[in-house]
C-alpha cells in the first residue's frame, strides 16, 4: 500500500530525502572533503616544534583541537547513535573512493580482499603501530597515518568496482570498527521482505548500493552506509527506528561471529584502552624505560595492558555466560556501547590535554566528563546483556558487576594532562 507522503513517519521521510537530493548531498560532500584537507594539513604546516608562534600556529593548533575535539569525537558518537550517516553521506574518504572508482579501471575484487575480519585486523595493527611510535603525537604523524588511508581509499577506488564503495565495503580499516559501533544504532533501514517480494509489477530497477548489499536480506546495520539510495525500494525499505540494543538481542546464532567478539574484547576494549588511556600512566613509562631496544619496549607497552584487559573481559564473558561459548559470544556485543563510549572518551581526553598545553584549565572537567559519559554507557551495556541472558538472575547480576568494574578502569584511567 502506498502512502502519501505527509503521513510517512519521520525517518523514512527523512531516507526518502536523502534518496531525492543526490546533487545537495554531493556538494555537501565535496565541502567535507575540502574541509577535511584543510583540517588534516594545516597542522602539518605549523606544528608545535615550528618557530612560528603567529595567527598561522594558532590556526593550526586550533585545527588540531577541532579535529581530535569536535570531528572524530563527533564521528563515534553519531555512529553509535544513528548508524553509520558519516560513512555515506560525508566521509571524505568515501566520497573520494567513489568518485575514483566511477572513473577507474572497473577490476575485479580479488578473494583476499573479501575476508570480513580484514577491516579490523588491519585497523588494531593500525593502531599499534600508529600508537607505539607515537605518530598521533605530532600533526605530521597524523596527517602521514590519515593521510595514507585516503591515499589508499582513492586507489582502491581507481583499479576496483564500478562506481562502488569497494573500500567501504571491504577494507576501510576505520569502516571495521564502524561496523561495530554501528550495531547499537537507534536507526537501521529495515527491510519488509513479504513487500519486497510482493512488489507489484514491474518491478522497478535494482538499487545501485554503493556497499554492494544484498538489500533483500538486510538485517544488520552493519555495513549499511545509510545513503537513503534504496529508501522505499519497492515499497519494502524503509529507515525506522529500533530500540537501543536491539540487535544485539535479534542477533541470529549465524550472525554472532567468534572474531567480532574476539575484535570487542580485544580491539575495542583492550587495544584501544591500552592506546588511549594506558600511555599516560607511569607504569607504561617504567615499562618503556625497561625496554632493551627502545621499539619492542614501545610495543610491549601498548600490547600488555590489550591483553591484560582484554583477557580479564573475556573471562567475565565466561563466567556469565556459564561457560557457554555461544552466549559468551553474544554477551560481547552487549559491550559494544561502553567500549565505544570508552573510544570517545579518549579522543575527548586527547582534545583536552592539547587545550591544557595551551593553558586552558581543564584538568577538573576530567572526572566529570568520564563519569558522564561512562554512566549511561554502562547502564545501556548492562541492559543490553541482562536482554541477552534472559531470567537467570545470577548471571545478570555477574554480567552487571563485571561491567561496572570495566566502566571503573575508564574512570580511573591514567590522568592524561601532563603536569
Ligand atoms: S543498503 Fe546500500 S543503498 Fe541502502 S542505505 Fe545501505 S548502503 Fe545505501
Amino acid at each position: 500500500m502506498k502512502h502519501s507522503p505527509a503521513t510517512l513517519p519521520l525517518p523514512r521521510r527523512f531516507g526518502n530525502a536523502l534518496r531525492d537530493n543526490r546533487p545537495a548531498i554531493a556538494a555537501l560532500q565535496w565541502t567535507f572533503v575540502v574541509l577535511y584537507l584543510v583540517l588534516l594539513i594545516t597542522p602539518a604546516l605549523f606544528p608545535d616544534d615550528d618557530a612560528n608562534t603567529g595567527a598561522l600556529h594558532t590556526l593550526g593548533r586550533f585545527a588540531e583541537v577541532l579535529f581530535w575535539g569536535v570531528w572524530w569525537p563527533g564521528v563515534i558518537l553519531s555512529v553509535m547513535l544513528i548508524g553509520q550517516f558519516w560513512c555515506g553521506l560525508l566521509c571524505p574518504d568515501g566520497t573520494l573512493t567513489e568518485f575514483a572508482s566511477r572513473h577507474g579501471k572497473g577490476g575485479k575484487i580479488p578473494g583476499w580482499l573479501r575476508r570480513p575480519a580484514l577491516p579490523l585486523a588491519t585497523f588494531a595493527f593500525i593502531t599499534v603501530f600508529e600508537y607505539a611510535l607515537q605518530a598521533h603525537d605530532t600533526p605530521r604523524g597524523t596527517l602521514l597515518a590519515v593521510g595514507t588511508m585516503t591515499a589508499f581509499a582513492l586507489a582502491c577506488g581507481a583499479f576496483l568496482g564500478r562506481g562502488k564503495r569497494v573500500w567501504c565495503r571491504y577494507a576501510c580499516p576505520i569502516g571495521g570498527l564502524f561496523s561495530l559501533l554501528s550495531r547499537c544504532a537507534v536507526l537501521h533501514f529495515r527491510v519488509d521482505r513479504a513487500a519486497w517480494d510482493a512488489a507489484p509489477r514491474p518491478i522497478p530497477k535494482p538499487v545501485d548500493c554503493p556497499a554492494l548489499l544484498d538489500i533483500r536480506r538486510l538485517r544488520s546495520n552493519e555495513k549499511c552506509n545509510m545513503c537513503g539510495r534504496c529508501s522505499d525500494h519497492r515499497n519494502a525499505v524503509a529507515l525506522a527506528w529500533r530500540k537501543p540494543g536491539a540487535e544485539f538481542a535479534a542477533l541470529h546464532d549465524g550472525d554472532a561471529r567468534a572474531w567480532e567478539a574476539a575484535g570487542i574484547v580485544f580491539v575495542l576494549i583492550g587495544l584501544l584502552y591500552g592506546a588511549l588511556h594506558w600511555q599516560h600512566s607511569p607504569w607504561h613509562h617504567s615499562l618503556l624505560a625497561l625496554g632493551v631496544s627502545a621499539v619492542p619496549a614501545a610495543f610491549a607497552a601498548v600490547l600488555l595492558p590489550a591483553i591484560v584487559l582484554g583477557s580479564g573481559t573475556a573471562l567475565l564473558l565466561a563466567v556469565a555466560s556459564g561457560g557457554q561459548r555461544l552466549t559468551a559470544i553474544r554477551l560481547a556485543y552487549a559491550l559494544i556501547p561502553l567500549g565505544g563510549f570508552g573510544l570517545f572518551l579518549g579522543a575527548l581526553e586527547h582534545a583536552l590535554d592539547i587545550l591544557h598545553d595551551a593553558g586552558f584549565t581543564v584538568a577538573p572537567l576530567l572526572p566529570w566528563l568520564r563519569a558522564a559519559v561512562l554512566l549511561p554507557a554502562t547502564i545501556w551495556s548492562t541492559r543490553a546483556g541482562c536482554t541477552i541472558l534472559g531470567k537467570g538472575s545470577a548471571a545478570r547480576t555477574s554480567f552487571g558487576a563485571g561491567t561496572a568494574v570495566l566502566a571503573l578502569t575508564w574512570q580511573f584511567a591514567p590522568q592524561p594532562l601532563s603536569a
